[in-house]
């Protein structure tokens, strides 16, 4: 098992640092996160043993079971949160996670202020965004970006609100392409992804919107070359999902 996995996180490796060249980008800008979800804690120690840093995980009871089964692992990866996130969860995701990629509401985000407050602690988070308006996809829906004025004025709104919550450090948006033929057809999404976050900067500069969370197992050099700062790679590297979960 060890043996593969280092042989397709090599290869996972290798097709970030070519999707970087080929953006004119440093492969040391995109930050590789593997996605465990469904793997046991022994495949997650693999992964950190073969030079993972940063696991992620999309469900908090699953998380926990593995961050407390692997509470000595040396070195400690950064838990990375990308799966929707319930509001009764929250607290504990506070107390579990390094990042959470997925606030996808002003509710959730004023929840996770409050528990980030009890703890005395500050919390780094992405904002989700659904740029395709496909409903099975959680986010802020701004489909079309910049140029859809309501849509994109209701986020603003909401970017507000949360920007006033005192523990929370928002790092940049984060979303999840539609699932299409070629992974070329997905490049307008991250573009659009991109767009959205360059307006933010103008509009928002004193807070830190670097990061561009985008790209999957089959869409990752599309990400990249549409600027993504950090790649969730889940079966490129695990293999298959063969637990009951998506
Ligand atoms: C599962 C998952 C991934 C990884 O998907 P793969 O296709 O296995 O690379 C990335 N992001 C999210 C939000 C996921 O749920």
């Amino acid at each position: 098992m060890t043996e593969a996995l280092r042989q397709r996180l090599a290869i996972v490796r290798e097709q970030i640092a070519a999707a970087a060249a080929a953006a004119g980008r440093q492969a040391d800008e995109v930050q590789l996160i593997a996605v465990s979800k469904t793997h046991p804690p022994e495949v997650v120690a693999a992964a950190v043993a073969a030079g993972v840093s940063d696991i992620g995980e999309n469900r908090v009871q699953e998380a926990q079971h593995k961050i407390a089964a692997l509470h000595s692992l040396q070195p400690r990866p950064r838990w990375h949160l990308i799966g929707h996130l319930q509001r009764n969860k929250a607290k504990v995701a506070v107390e579990l996670f390094d990042l959470i990629h997925s606030v996808d509401s002003v509710r959730l985000a004023e929840t996770l202020d409050r528990h980030a407050r009890e703890r005395d602690r500050r919390l780094p988070i992405l904002l989700q965004v659904n740029v395709s308006g496909e409903a099975s996809k959680e986010g802020f829906v701004v489909v079309d970006g910049i140029k859809n004025t309501t849509a994109y004025s209701a986020f603003l709104r909401d970017v507000e609100a949360i920007l006033q919550l005192p523990a929370l450090e928002i790092r940049g948006l984060m979303t999840i392409a539609p699932i299409v033929e070629h992974p070329d057809l997905a490049r307008p999404y991250f573009a659009t992804l991109r767009e959205l976050r360059d307006d933010l900067v103008r509009r928002y500069p004193q807070t830190n919107w670097r990061e561009l969370s985008m790209g999957m197992s089959d869409d990752l050099t599309a990400a990249i070359a549409e600027g993504a700062t950090m790649v969730r790679i889940g079966r490129a590297i695990f293999g298959e999902r063969t637990g009951k979960m998506v």
